[in-house]
């Protein structure tokens, strides 16, 4: 009988302690990635998953978030979610209550939600909305109308703002969806993908973390990986179910995700930016990689007190 583990990207500490307490319980995989992942969706100081999430080139909070499990490879996913906080638990119930379908996206998840009895919220915080703001103005473009003389704004505020796509890097400082990866004690895997996609996106993007095989992927089999960063790349390069495939070749945690994102990256892409992986073995082994020196992802055993932090091996 394998040990417990829950495994997670930078700034998923928040969650882990949580989702290992579910484990030692003798909760599922998918219990513990669920309790996990709203933790981090609920930390309001986290602007890339849940409320207090960046906002879309409109300036509102659109959310995407999935689960998968291992043992059947179902899957559920929400994607461009609105006023939902907790996106991840509306992606289980897609998984669960929804006969066929593996994911709902816009209206249409909300409906789901709103019909499964989730609660809405005010996604956008001050500070959000604050830092949404504060990259507008470097753009010398007006925000909601105050500059008057901006007749058509409309037109400018939309080409202002995919411009901005454009040249948006990153922020210092921590970053980037959030991924969890619980084994239980049954052997049980899920693979948890939960994010607000990167800020100033256009209305409606849905992003990797919604979409099997790019942000998320689990195959009991093998292991099971998810990812973080340029979304449009994982999804290029069907990179979590790439990282799957070479567990199953006999890779190492750690060296399937380096292999999986240099494929990912040789591809062209004039809007380049980094991307991350992270994946986890039906045995307990796990790894992750970067692009950049210094990247962690955290790690929970039965044993453990608190969040161990690992390196990521780098591209
Ligand atoms: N992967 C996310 C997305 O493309 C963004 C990120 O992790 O920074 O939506």
């Amino acid at each position: 009988m394998p040990e417990a583990v829950i495994i997670g990207s930078e700034r998923s500490e928040v969650g882990l302690p949580t989702g290992m307490e579910v484990l030692r319980r003798g909760g599922s995989a998918l219990d513990a990635v669920e309790a996990a992942m709203r933790c981090c969706e609920d930390n309001l100081t986290d602007h890339y998953v849940g409320t207090g999430g960046l906002p879309n080139a409109q300036g509102v909070v659109e959310l995407d978030a999935s689960v998968m499990l291992g043992s059947s490879r179902r899957f559920g996913s929400v994607g461009a979610l609105r006023g939902y906080p907790n996106p991840i638990s509306v992606a289980r119930a897609v998984l669960e209550k929804l006969p066929q379908h593996c994911m709902l996206v816009g209206e249409g998840a909300a409906l789901f939600a709103r019909e499964n009895g989730f609660s809405t919220a005010e996604l956008l915080t001050e500070e959000s909305r604050a830092l949404w703001r504060e990259q507008l103005r470097a753009s010398g473009e007006s925000v909601e109308g105050e500059n008057t003389a901006a007749l058509d704004g409309d037109r400018r505020y939309r080409s202002a703002a995919l411009d901005l796509i454009r040249r948006l890097a990153p922020h210092e400082g921590p970053w980037g969806t959030i991924n969890i990866i619980a084994l239980d004690a049954l052997g049980e895997m899920c693979v948890g993908v939960s994010t607000s996609g990167y800020p100033y996106k256009y209305p409606g993007r849905v992003g990797d973390s919604a979409v099997p095989g790019a942000g998320n992927w689990c195959d009991l089999r093998a292991g099971g990986a998810a990812c973080t960063g340029r979304g449009e790349l994982s999804m290029r390069g069907g990179t979590a179910r790439s990282v799957v495939e070479l567990l199953a070749l006999g890779r190492e945690p750690s060296e399937a995700c380096r292999s999986a994102l240099a494929e990912a990256d040789a591809l062209p892409d004039d809007f380049r930016a980094e991307l991350r992986a992270l994946a986890l073995t039906p045995d307990g082994r796990h790894g992750g990689a970067a692009g950049q020196q210094g990247s962690t992802y955290a790690v929970m055993t039965e044993r453990s007190t608190q969040p161990e932090l690992h390196p990521r091996s780098v591209l």
